[in-house]
């Protein structure tokens, strides 16, 4: 296929990549000139989509993906899939999806979970909403970006899947740390501690998989000195998004609004930029009730 693929940062740099390793046509553009291995190089946006059969977009915001859709929508043939791969909230994606479908394309939010490893490593997973024609046209790309593509509903449905998995992660991800700091003040060792909640009810991928504990469990960024993994700013964004939606929809999301709280602090104003979101356990250790 020919692929246009624009915003070539760290998620969408390797993506290209293997879209080109599996023989795919890719020409990519990106506004800081970043490029992707293997894939030609367009001078803009609207270059990278003439011509193309998808044009996949890996961007930072909304407001990002609404300017780059104006761009390349016009510049993009009838019958084209506009596959948006970024995170973002779910009204642009909506708007987004209309506006291509006004134009005679096909339309799919598709926002991936596996972070940078799992882009380099072709295993992401890719929750979509969209038309059944997009999602067919789309899934020889998905087979090769990713090892599983969910189709969720129309458009707008694979964003709302996306925040509402992370508005959980959050949340789980702080209720095992602020435990295992209980734990620690109660005097039970950190393994015992895993080894009983990895296999009671207390279990969650935060604790089983990803262990916020150095030294327990699987290997994890905490054994990296919480290096990202999976960054507190790039939670705190996914959180943002998941009260904006909860705000839009009238729905009562207590419990992510706390997360979101929490997140904001250790990012804005306890040096948890750059840090993997599951230093909150260290956040936690230091700290005292009042
Ligand atoms: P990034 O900042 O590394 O890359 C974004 C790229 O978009 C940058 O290279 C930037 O120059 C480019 N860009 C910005 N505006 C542009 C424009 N107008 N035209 C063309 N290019 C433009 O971010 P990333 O880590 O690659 O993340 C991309 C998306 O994937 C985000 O929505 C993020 O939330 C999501 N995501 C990231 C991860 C992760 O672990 N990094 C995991 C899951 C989802």
């Amino acid at each position: 296929m020919k692929i246009g693929f624009i915003g070539l940062g760290n998620m969408g740099a390797p993506m290209a990549a293997n879209l080109v390793k599996a023989g795919h046509d890719v020409i990519g553009f990106d506004v800081a000139g970043a490029t992707a291995e293997g894939a030609s190089v367009a001078k803009s946006a609207a270059e990278a989509a003439t011509g193309a059969d998808v044009v996949i977009t890996m961007l930072p915001s909304g407001a990002i993906l609404r300017d780059v859709a104006d761009q390349i929508i016009p510049a993009m043939t009838n019958g084209a899939v506009f596959l948006d791969c970024s995170t973002v909230d779910v009204d642009s994606a909506r708007a987004v999806a209309e506006q291509a479908q006004a134009a005679g394309l096909s339309a799919l939010d598709a926002p991936v979970s596996g972070g940078v490893g799992g882009a380099a490593g072709g295993t992401l997973t890719f929750m979509v909403g969209g038309d059944d024609t997009g999602f067919a046209k789309a899934a020889p790309l998905f087979e090769v970006m990713g090892q599983k593509a969910v189709h969720c509903g129309p458009s707008g449905n694979g964003q709302a899947a996306k925040i509402c998995n992370n508005m959980i992660l959050g949340v789980t991800m702080i209720a095992t740390c602020e435990a295992f700091a209980l734990a620690d003040k109660l005097g039970l060792a950190r393994e015992a501690m895993f080894d009983v909640v990895s296999t009671s009810s207390g279990y969650s991928w935060s604790m089983n998989a990803y262990c916020p504990a150095p030294g327990v469990g699987p290997q994890s960024p905490a054994d990296n000195g919480y290096l990202p993994g999976f960054a507190a700013e790039l939670m705190l964004k996914d959180l943002g998004l998941s009260q904006q939606a909860a705000d839009a929809a009238d729905a009562d999301t207590p419990m992510g609004a706390a997360a979101l709280e929490l997140y904001k602090r250790f990012v804005e104003d306890e040096d948890g930029r750059g840090k993997d979101f599951s230093a909150m356990l260290p956040r936690f250790e230091k700290r005292a009730r009042s």
